[in-house]
């Protein structure tokens, strides 16, 4: 894809991110231009969010310098500089703030795969344990460490990243990532859980890396999403 048609379409993830409700007050996405050593994310400074356009990007070399844009970084841009330096599965970086994925964190409940979409993210994920932002170079290789090859970290008490090799992969595992965290919550509240297993698990893996790019749970979610958060 065209460095002008991945601006456009991170444009678009931040349009349905904000009518899904995922980026508020807070939050930022980023995007990798393939072949190049920099990316493009939301600007930081206080915004509506839902009205974006290319103005609002910001161009990032690989060690958080900011190349172009009238914005400014936002203040947590080394989340996104750690990851699409060091992980070419990492095309596309979403940090936001979901209120079921904070309160499992809270809670002190590890997060289990209960349901098929929360299979994507196999049968656990990390936890950056500290609550506070991540903006030092030692914070973020922190949380890079801990984060290994995972598609999605869980930050205690302040939110979650996901890194997605396409944008539909990461807003697949950002809204998903959110509804397992909701399933979670609540099936504990009900009684014990019943997780999947990892047979189960690897069972919906292959599946979903069987399914041609067109046609696959990702493009699925983002084109009802699209729809959905244009009329
Ligand atoms: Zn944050």
């Amino acid at each position: 894809m065209e460095e002008a048609d991945l601006k456009q379409k991170l444009l678009t993830l931040s349009r349905i991110l904000y009518k899904e409700g995922f980026l508020d007050s807070f939050g930022h996405i980023s995007v990798r231009v393939p072949g190049k050593d920099y990316y493009w994310i939301t600007r930081g400074e206080p915004s509506g969010k839902g009205d974006f356009d290319v103005r609002d990007l910001v161009r990032v070399d690989f060690h958080g310098n900011k190349l172009e844009g009238q914005g400014q970084p936002p203040v947590e841009y080394i989340i996104h500089t750690v990851l699409h330096r060091s992980r070419q599965d990492a095309g596309c970086v979403v940090h936001v703030h979901p209120y079921h994925c904070i309160l499992l964190t809270v809670a002190g409940i590890r997060f289990v795969p209960l349901t098929v979409q929360a299979a994507t993210f196999g049968d656990s994920l990390p936890v950056y344990d500290v609550p506070g932002l991540i903006i030092t170079p030692d914070e973020g290789a922190t949380m890079l460490d801990i984060m290994g090859n995972a598609k999605a970290i869980l930050l205690r008490g302040h939110g979650v990243v996901t890194a997605g090799a396409t944008i539909e992969e990461a807003f697949y595992l950002t809204y998903h990532l959110e509804e397992s965290c909701k399933f979670l919550a609540d099936a504990h509240r009900l009684g014990p859980v019943i997780p999947l297993t990892r047979a189960e698990i690897q069972k919906r893996l292959d599946y979903v890396k069987s399914r041609p790019a067109d046609k696959n749970p990702y493009a699925k979610v983002w084109a009802y999403h699209e729809f959905k958060t244009r009329n």
